[in-house]
């Protein structure tokens, strides 16, 4: 018989363990890849063109670097795998910067058997300081730093709630981010030198950081 608890179990995950994280790193490898266009189009409109084509290179490494690792080795290590991958694939701005995000993420989950509200909470927080250390960005700078570092804020004011709901919070914020660069002026990174002429588009990296946690809530919603 099926009790009233479990249509709001399925709707809203309270954690994922390390397989679970695993599979949603690969959804989000799918997410990323597949978002290609959208993301060199951005590039374009700011840069060089070149950051769809990166993510996706990087993103292949992740799924040959993951397709190499056990879940059992952990949380931490799946996700700072990852960040180690895509920096040692990608090149650019890029690679460092959003290998960075997900190394100092994940390196900060050490001893987690569960990602939950919480751990999402303290993945950001050290991704978000890793990367303003590594890149100098500050937020308003016109970078992805204007999606991480919101997206940042909100998974600490949600880490007490199941992932689920956390990440639909999260993934919110860096939409909202993504969308609030396009008013920002460039001042770091290729799309400075366009100046206010770089007003009207949103940041590209700022893009990816909005798919990337919208695929990791699509997963933790299905
Ligand atoms: P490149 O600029 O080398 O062509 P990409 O096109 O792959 O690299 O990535 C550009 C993105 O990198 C920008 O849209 C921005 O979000 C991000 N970026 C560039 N420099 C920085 C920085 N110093 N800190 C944070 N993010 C940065
Ligand atoms: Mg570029």
């Amino acid at each position: 018989m099926v009790g009233p608890k479990e249509p709001y179990a399925a709707m809203s995950r309270t954690s994922l363990d390390s397989a679970e994280v695993k599979t949603m790193l690969l959804a989000v490898a799918d997410a990323v890849i597949a978002a290609e266009p959208a993301l060199s189009e951005a590039d374009r409109n700011l840069g060089d063109g070149d950051h769809g084509l990166g993510m996706q290179r990087g993103f292949q490494a992740v799924q040959a670097k993951l397709a190499s690792m056990d879940a059992a080795e952990g949380i931490d290590k799946l996700l700072s795998g990852t960040g180690m991958a895509m920096m040692s694939s990608m090149g650019g701005a890029s690679g460092a910067i959003f290998g960075t995000l997900f190394r100092d993420g994940g390196k900060a989950l050490a001893g987690r058997t569960e990602f939950d509200g919480a751990a999402l909470a303290a993945f950001l927080r050290a991704a978000c300081d890793g990367v303003m250390a590594r890149g100098k960005a500050k937020p308003g700078d016109k970078t992805m730093v204007d999606a991480l570092h919101p997206a940042a804020g909100k998974a600490e004011e949600v880490a007490g709630l199941g992932i689920g709901e956390a990440l639909a919070a999260v993934a919110g914020a860096a939409e909202a981010g993504r969308d609030l660069s396009s008013g920002m002026v460039a001042t770091l990174g290729r799309a400075r030198t366009l100046g206010e002429a770089s007003v009207g588009h949103p940041d590209a990296g700022a893009c990816s950081v909005a798919v990337i946690f919208r695929a990791m809530s699509d997963f933790a919603a299905s």
